[in-house]
């Protein structure tokens, strides 16, 4: 694994915002790592971040627990 992809990883598991390199449309981000969408992303499309994309329905239809 390198770096990108496990940093998109570890985001994904710590409800940090991660989004897929692959082909989507519209273009989005997710932050729940139980997002039905987000869920499956392949490892090797994983990254960390938001990318600018905006923020996936899913996810924000959803409460985000307290930390
Ligand atoms: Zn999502």
């Amino acid at each position: 694994m390198d770096e990108l992809i496990r940093h998109g990883f570890e985001a994904r598991k710590d409800w940090s915002a991660y989004y897929t390199t692959a082909v989507e449309s519209p273009a989005r981000y997710h932050n729940r790592p139980d997002c039905e969408d987000g869920s499956k992303i392949a490892e090797k499309d994983l990254r960390a971040g938001t990318d600018g994309r905006q923020l996936c329905e899913k996810c924000r239809a959803a409460q985000r627990p307290p930390r």
